[in-house]
């Protein structure tokens, strides 16, 4: 048998090997030039990458879609609301009136005492159009 890059006649055997996308027979040095082939390395790779980056990487992106987001509740929240509402030049009276809840609630909302229900955040988060739940993930 002999190499088909150094030309070399090797006894033994030959590992295929691809370099620049071509297939060839290569002896032991040259086989470093290229990517080995025919060998169950690429299989034993995998494990190892999904181990590192701690999720699994196997799951379709269809899944993905369909899965919600874990979805948490922004930690400025307090201040957003309030911000929101001052833009528009609401009185805490004036959102209650508008999103049907109590001028109390809110006022214990924008000050961080109250942590609004999800029925709650959704109506704030309708009214200004501003995003109170954020995914998890951006904390991690
Ligand atoms: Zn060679």
């Amino acid at each position: 048998m002999q190499c088909e890059i150094c030309g070399r006649e090797v006894g033994g055997q030959l590992s295929q090997s691809s370099v620049d996308g071509a297939i060839v027979r290569v002896c032991a040095s040259c086989s470093k030039l290229g990517k080995p082939i025919s060998q169950p390395r690429s299989n034993q790779f995998r494990p190892v990458s999904r181990a590192f980056q701690g999720r699994p990487l196997g799951s379709p992106s269809r899944q993905h879609e369909i899965e919600d987001p874990v979805l948490e509740l922004r930690a400025d929240y307090a201040t957003m609301i309030k911000r929101s509402r001052e833009l528009l030049g609401l009185s805490q009276q004036q959102l209650g009136g508008k999103i049907n809840e109590k001028p109390s609630v809110i006022s214990l909302v924008e000050s961080g005492k109250f942590r609004p229900d999800d029925f709650l955040i959704k109506r704030l988060s309708q009214f200004f159009k501003i995003e109170l739940l954020v995914p998890l993930e951006e904390y991690e």
